[in-house]
């Protein structure tokens, strides 16, 4: 046997060359909406603030995802950029084919009134205060050039969708918060978007009326079938959606998936599943609970296991630490 020639069972080399090939081509993420490595920073008096930093995203069309993070995290600097009002500093952000770093004035104008739709959190930001709950449902579709009556009857039946078709002819003052939040999802389906974009749209509401919100951007979803992004700093709502993602630094770190689950036993039960985003270059962020709990700290021992990976403290971390609660001292931890 020739020296070149690859041992029994072994992939050939004709074999190994196309591996090799198909893991040279970056892997395209598809979902309607997908950022890749996001970096936003904000230069402001010579100083930098960095919002996003390499952020992975990948919403599916037809999915309602919440994101969750601490105040500052860069929740809203994300649904800026999504919504087409800030442009990213690097990284790729495509939403519905619509690429967010290339686009021009003209294609984003268009952009922002029919791709996506938008909610803010400040109620009052949402709807003019002078026009009646139809009216402001008819506005964004008369810069389209929708028929009056055609806006008319969308109005009616986009308000009705959302249980409030009771204010279709009541001005914002007097609706109640709750309601008028309402209202700015139906204003912000007008168009028919494919992505509805909602940054803490509940943030000014109370629990049972934060539940109608949710309650509503489901609606929307599922009868109208927009897709849904929806910011929190309420890590409550993921009993509200079936995917959570949580930002931290700027940076997208885990998510939680809840579906339901057929037992053994047959019986159905609601299953939460905890996942860690995986970039393309490998790279994991493993939430701080599990760092602190097993002391996972600078270098980890890694094993591949034929379905899992392996994760353990450094040995050598784990003895000196050992050797200092042997000898009972409590001095520096061991670098
Ligand atoms: P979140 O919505 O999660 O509270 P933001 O996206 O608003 O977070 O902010 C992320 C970080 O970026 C924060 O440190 C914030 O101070 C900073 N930031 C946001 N907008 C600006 C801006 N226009 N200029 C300078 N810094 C900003
Ligand atoms: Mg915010």
């Amino acid at each position: 046997m020739a020296a070149h020639e690859p041992a029994a069972g072994a992939p050939d080399l004709a074999e190994l060359t196309r591996r090799a090939a198909a893991a040279a081509v970056p892997e395209r993420e598809d979902g309607l909406v997908v950022c890749e490595n996001l970096v936003r920073i904000y230069r402001t008096e010579g100083v930098e603030v960095q919002a996003l930093q390499g952020l992975d995203l990948a919403v599916a069309e037809g999915e309602m995802v919440a994101v969750i993070g601490a105040s500052g995290s860069g929740k809203s600097t994300l649904l800026g950029i999504l919504s087409g009002q800030d442009v990213p500093t690097a990284g790729s952000a495509e939403v519905a084919g619509h690429d967010l770093l290339a686009m021009k004035r003209r294609a984003r104008l268009a952009y922002r009134r029919s791709t996506v739709g938008f909610v803010w959190q400040q109620t009052g930001r949402n709807l003019l205060p002078y026009l009646t709950a139809a009216e402001n449902v008819m506005l964004p579709m008369s810069y389209v050039g929708a028929k009056r009556a055609r806006r008319r009857t969308r109005a009616e039946e986009l308000l009705g969708l959302l249980g409030v078709g009771h204010v279709a002819d009541r001005t914002p003052d007097a609706m109640s918060g709750g309601e008028q939040q309402r209202v700015a999802i139906a204003v912000a389906n007008a168009n028919e978007p494919r992505v509805l974009l909602a940054d803490e749209p509940t943030g000014e509401l109370d629990t049972a009326t934060s539940d109608d919100i949710f309650a509503a951007l489901r609606r929307a979803n599922e009868e109208l079938g927009v897709t849904v992004v929806v910011v929190t700093h309420d890590a409550l709502v993921s009993e509200q959606v079936q995917r959570t993602v949580r930002i931290r630094d700027g940076r997208t770190s885990t998510e939680v998936l809840r579906r339901v689950a057929t037992g053994a036993d047959g019986v159905q039960a609601l299953t939460s599943e905890e996942y860690a985003v995986l970039d393309r270059n490998g790279r994991l962020q493993i939430p701080r609970e599990f760092t602190e709990r097993l002391h996972l700290r600078r270098r980890v021992r890694l094993a591949l296991e034929t379905d899992h990976v392996g994760v353990w403290p450094d040995d050598a971390a784990r003895r000196a630490k050992a050797r200092q609660a042997a000898a009972g001292g409590t001095g520096p931890e061991p670098e």
